[in-house]
């Protein structure tokens, strides 16, 4: 029998491979791509066949670009679920350290002690100076991610807020919040939670102009169809001056490279795109936004083990006892904080697994 050649991974026509399922590259318009490695959903392991691919600009892409992406969304999908209050700090050393923190390196006046901390004089001074090496900690009180500044009536908008987690805690710390998500189990949920959440593609939502002092795009840019749109978007909602905080996994780290397609957080087919530091400047760059500051998150040890147990899998075939009996190990791991020196190598090989950028939009001369 003769071979059927392999249908190239591009939208210039060929049968096999219909435009519409090769997305253009949000960085450079094109839709010719490389294969580099074939791939499927290692976390819900729902059916379909994809293959990572390379723009001749750099970006990797998830081609095909599934027709029903929603699919690949069950329920159970992790930021989709019922939320908690916001974590209260307490009256104790921890709480009324982070409570200086938040106030003397954030600007935030939180909780009953925060409102009655001095502003200036002797007292705060020292309280900074004392709290000073304390101050990343405090972000991660937040969540991982960079924790802005206060803004005296500051807006904040999440955009892929999920169930909202990230807005309730800066709700908590004084701002005025919104979501944009697509999934109605999700926005069922931020709603319960008493959020306002528009459930669109955040072009579609129509939300004013100039109107947010802080838009975050926290793993959101790799799971939309056209990312460069989302940034466009974002810095036209942003005031002069506000800031847009993003955070993806990098593609260009070593933890990608090292495992491939059983990568943790190549999370394929809900992941469209996969992002290196260069990919991502260039589309804030083209979105009119200025890059201040660009890190490397703490998500490391959390992929690296889900990475070894998708190894795992492919050799001794999957179970649904042996996932959870791995779940209930990881977490024995995390709160074992054996983790907490894996996190301290990943972030020493300075090319992590999480890529963080900050960027502002220019004030109007
Ligand atoms: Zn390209």
């Amino acid at each position: 029998m003769r071979r059927q050649p392999t249908p190239p991974i591009d939208g210039s026509g060929a049968p096999d491979a219909p435009p519409s399922d090769i997305l253009p590259c949000p960085s450079c318009g094109s839709r010719r791509r490389s294969r580099l490695f074939a791939a499927r959903d290692r976390l819900h392991r729902i059916d379909g066949a994809f293959h990572v691919t390379r723009c001749s600009c750099g970006l990797r892409a998830t081609d095909p670009a599934p027709g029903d992406i929603g699919a690949y969304y069950p329920p159970t999908y992790y930021a989709f679920g019922p939320v908690g209050r916001p974590p209260f700090f307490g009256l104790g050393l921890r709480g009324l350290l982070r409570t200086c923190v938040l106030r003397y390196h954030y600007g935030y006046r939180y909780g009953p002690l925060g409102a009655k901390l001095p502003a200036s004089g002797p007292l705060a001074v020292l309280l900074k100076l004392l709290t000073r090496p304390l101050r990343r900690r405090a972000a991660l009180v937040f969540g991982p991610g960079p924790l802005p500044p206060a803004v005296e009536g500051g807006r904040a908008l999440d955009v892929g807020c999920g169930s909202g987690v990230w807005l309730l805690k800066m709700q908590a710390l004084g701002w005025q919040v919104e979501g944009v998500e697509v999934s109605p189990t999700a926005c069922a949920a931020a709603r319960a939670a008493g959020l306002t959440v528009h459930q669109a593609q955040l072009a579609d939502a129509r939300l004013p102009a100039d109107s947010f002092d802080v838009v975050r795009i926290w793993h959101t840019l790799e799971h939309v169809p056209d990312p460069a749109l989302v940034l466009r978007e974002a810095a036209r909602l942003l005031k002069p001056g506000g800031t847009l905080l993003i955070g993806v996994p990098n593609a260009g780290g070593w933890m990608a490279r090292l495992f491939g397609s059983y990568w943790f957080d190549l999370d394929v087919p809900r992941h469209l795109w996969h992002f290196t530091e260069r990919d991502l400047r260039r589309l804030v760059a083209g979105a009119g936004l200025q890059v201040v500051r660009v890190g490397y998150g703490f998500y490391g040890a959390y992929s690296l083990l889900w990475s070894l147990r998708y190894c795992w899998e492919e050799r001794a075939g999957y179970t649904a006892e042996g996932r959870s009996a791995f779940e209930r190990g990881r977490l024995w791991v995390r709160d074992a904080r054996i983790a907490a020196p894996l996190r301290v190598l990943l972030r020493l090989a300075e090319r992590s697994n999480h890529l963080e950028l900050t960027a502002v939009l220019p004030e109007r001369p």
